[in-house]
């Protein structure tokens, strides 16, 4: 039996790791007051310059994705909403240091308080913002954690992540934390180990950490030789089974007892594709549109250089498109609204239809991009026809305007009424189905609750029949059937995805290589 200290959470970003683990925080030098309002109003207006200049020049040197989240800082820093209540305070006679903590500390709470997913997650933005303007302030040196660490806290702010060398391996395990935030981004991104909604971990004087980030979402804290070994155990299958599949990825998909599966890539940023050979994958089952929304609403051309870069990738090969999911765990400012219970509000194809004026600019750019290679279009949470049929209506209004095709209309199987009567759908050109959103509704389990972690199964049984019942209907109206949700790409649920009937699976492109060998064990029974 193992003495070590084991907590688990929700994986936000996959992968192992092992290193000295180091508490996030960090003391900020003590600042000394000049006690006269004007000298205190100039060294606080030096220091957002100093801070400015900081962010400046990181995002010279940044790579894109944390170039957005840099300028996004910089943007939030140079409002100067966000400084005059401090200046308003040193008039009142409030040394610097304090005016600023305090007018942060109200932004900082307002966003906190929010009932929105992005909002809340830009906190953290709020709380770097803080950080770099009190360092600044007295004259503190920014102090870098040790490479390779694992970093543990309530949250990390994304110039904490920034900071860090990851070179060295390294994992971040937090108390809170956010799958939508910037870091939780990066972190997939950089392919760094992260775990949120660790509720209970205590690092204390903890020396060293084992994040298992990949398959128990868990860290063991000071291991002791059994928990190491089975640790170094689980890591090793996975690397093993991860260079077997690598090896392997030229090949078709073909299951143990010869039947050919279809497996497609997800993505969501169009430079996702740049890891992948087309090749080695049936082109994208679905591309996610929402990242074109992370900092304001897109414009036509924005949207349609985007799709192209895409459809000019899969040289031909079907390219499923998604158009905007937005609400849920999925916010989007300026688009998304308030809602007591967002999941079951008004999200996907239902905010799409509630706000056409934003949809119709989507359309469009799609419209134009189907030339540019073979696209297919894909509405997110539909829940009756009349849904689709809107949809539908508003593509054939532009595409006469535009004087082009409508492509084919798909959608996605993700409420459980759409999976239970299938039959209601004839006339949509193909069915996909979200399994991660099925899972939460057939479960009622919501995706992004660590303390229901274990209820998000899909492969219970309630589940799996609810895809079979999919499959079928699909299979008497003769419409294609695919899954795009996150169990097509985990070995461990395909067998049992397969042998409800599904051949075609649309899958991570971090997963592409696994899910391909995994499909070749299975024996899909008669
Ligand atoms: C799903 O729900 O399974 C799905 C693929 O969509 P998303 O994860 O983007 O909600
Ligand atoms: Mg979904």
């Amino acid at each position: 039996m193992s003495s070590a200290r084991r907590f688990t959470g929700i994986i936000a970003a996959r992968g192992f790791a092992e290193g000295p683990v180091a508490e996030l925080g960090g003391a900020v030098a003590r600042y000394v007051p000049s006690g006269d309002a004007s000298r205190e109003a100039t060294t606080l207006r030096a220091a957002l310059a100093m801070a400015s200049a900081q962010l400046s020049g990181l995002m010279a040197l940044a790579s894109a994705d944390a170039a957005d989240m840099l300028e996004f800082q910089l943007a939030m820093l140079e409002d100067e909403s966000l400084s005059q209540p401090a200046f308003d305070a040193i008039v009142a006679a409030t040394d610097a240091s304090t005016a600023w903590g305090n007018a942060l500390e109200v932004q900082i709470a307002i966003y906190d308080a929010a009932k929105d997913d992005y909002f809340r997650a830009r906190a953290a933005d709020l709380r770097d913002i803080h950080d770099r303007v009190s360092r600044a302030l007295s004259g503190a040196v920014d102090t870098r954690p040790p490479a390779g660490a694992i970093l543990t806290g309530d949250d990390i702010t994304p110039s904490q992540f920034l900071a860090a060398d990851w070179s060295k391996g390294g994992a971040i395990v937090l108390r809170r934390g956010s799958a939508a935030s910037h870091v939780a981004m990066l972190a997939r991104a950089r392919g760094v180990p992260m775990l949120i909604g660790v509720a209970d971990l205590r690092a204390g004087s903890t020396i060293v950490g084992l994040v298992d980030a990949a398959t128990a979402g868990s860290i063991e804290l000071d291991p002791d030789s059994a928990a190491r070994a089975d640790f170094n155990a689980r890591r090793a299958t996975n690397d093993k089974a991860m260079h077997e599949a690598i090896a392997t990825l030229a090949t078709p998909a073909i299951s143990a007892d010869g039947s050919a599966i279809a497996v497609s890539v997800n993505i969501a940023e169009p430079t996702d594709v740049d890891s992948v050979d087309i090749t080695h994958c049936d082109g994208v089952g679905l591309m996610r549109t929402e990242f074109l929304y992370s900092s304001c609403l897109p414009s036509e051309e924005t949207q349609y250089r985007a799709y192209a870069r895409v459809l000019d990738w899969a040289g031909g090969k079907p390219v499923t498109i998604r158009t905007v999911d937005a609400g849920g765990d999925k916010p989007v400012a300026g688009f998304t609204v308030e809602e007591a219970n967002p999941f079951l509000g008004l999200r996907g194809i239902r905010l799409a239809l509630a706000k056409p004026d934003i949809f119709r600019v989507q359309i469009r750019a799609l419209l134009r991009a189907q030339a540019l290679g073979d696209l297919r279009i894909m509405f997110p949470m539909v829940t009756v026809i009349g849904e689709f049929a809107a949809a539908a209506a508003l593509f054939a209004d532009e595409a006469g305007r535009l004087g082009v095709p409508v492509p084919p209309l798909g959608i996605m199987i993700e409420v459980p009424a759409t999976a239970i009567s299938p039959e209601l759908f004839a006339g949509v050109a193909f069915f996909s189905i979200g399994s991660n959103d099925l899972t939460q509704y057939v479960m009622a389990a919501a995706r992004d609750n660590a303390a229901v972690a274990a209820l998000n199964d899909p492969t219970h049984p309630s589940v799996l029949r609810l895809i079979e019942s999919a499959v079928r209907g699909a299979a008497a109206l003769d419409i294609p059937i695919s899954l795009c949700g996150d169990a097509g790409g985990d070995p461990n649920s395909i067998d049992a995805l397969l042998n409800t009937g599904l051949r075609s699976l649309s899958v991570a492109p971090a997963q592409l290589a696994l899910a391909k060998r995994a499909v070749a064990a299975v024996t899909i029974r008669p």
